[in-house]
């Protein structure tokens, strides 16, 4: 029994992870219902429950390697080669990549669902929840280490890699709950709220791209201190939350209006 266990995790650490972990997820739709209007709360919660937009927030991960969206794998990614320009970065939300991942395709395809039909349960669920990954630097990472999956790394002694520091181990190392989390970043950076989202879409895709690059570029200089690790990027991460939450709701309200 217990050698079962122990093959049993090993397997599941083994599993390459593409996501913001649950509490980021949770983080970025709690700061997406401080800025959704009335009406786009009533209407979202009509779908997906009370407090729905939470809830629901992981569940396009939980379902990754079901049979029920058997393609949606690729919905939370886009590789992206190391060395772009920013136009060919912002070309990529015009002419979406045919390969390694289809973040941007499937977050447009999303929206225009739900335009057409704000009801659509599924189409929610998935929107709220690739809207956070887009601004997660490691859903922008290099195909040929799968978004930084493959590079291994240790966090405070425990075995991680790269994607996994980002996604989770940043996060989670605050040791906030996702509420406590939600409010320390809105009262931080509330006041950029108008600044975000009058910046064009292009641009902070632009600058997620701009901070992927910085976190290999961190990689080469070996530094394997997970303090330094922490104290380097904790503020960006935080950052990216809050843009995320801040995006997710202007959308929303755009959708819902
Ligand atoms: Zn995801």
């Amino acid at each position: 029994m217990k050698k079962i266990i122990v093959i049993g995790l090993a397997a599941l650490l083994a599993m390459p992870m593409f996501a913001w972990g649950p509490e980021g997820h949770r983080v970025i739709a709690k700061i997406a219902y401080a800025y959704m209007n009335k009406k786009t709360i009533k209407q979202v919660d009509k779908v997906l429950g009370k407090s729905g937009l939470v809830f629901w927030a992981n569940w396009p991960d939980e379902i990754k390697s079901d049979t029920i969206y058997p393609n949606s794998f690729d919905w939370h990614f886009q590789d992206m080669d190391p060395g772009l320009t920013d136009e060919q970065v912002a070309n990529m939300l015009i002419d979406y990549p045919t390969v390694g991942g289809n973040m941007f395709r499937a977050l447009d395809s999303l929206a225009a669902l739900l335009k057409e039909d704000k009801t659509n349960f599924d189409a929610l669920r998935f929107f709220a929840h690739i809207s956070g990954d887009r601004y997660c630097p490691m859903h922008m990472g290099h195909l040929e280490d799968k978004g930084g999956n493959t590079i291994k790394l240790k966090w405070f002694h425990t075995p991680t890699n790269l994607h996994r520091v980002w996604d989770e181990n940043l996060i989670d190392y605050r040791g906030y709950s996702y509420t406590e989390y939600a409010q320390l970043l809105i009262d931080r950076f509330g006041d950029e709220r108008k600044t975000i989202e009058a910046t064009p879409l292009e641009e902070l895709t632009v600058n997620n791209y701009h901070i992927t690059s910085a976190v290999y570029a961190y990689q080469e200089l070996g530094d394997t201190n997970t303090y330094h690790y922490v104290y380097r990027w904790k503020d960006t991460l935080d950052h990216q939350l809050f843009v995320a939450g801040v995006r997710l709701a202007q959308s929303l309200n755009e959708i819902y209006k």
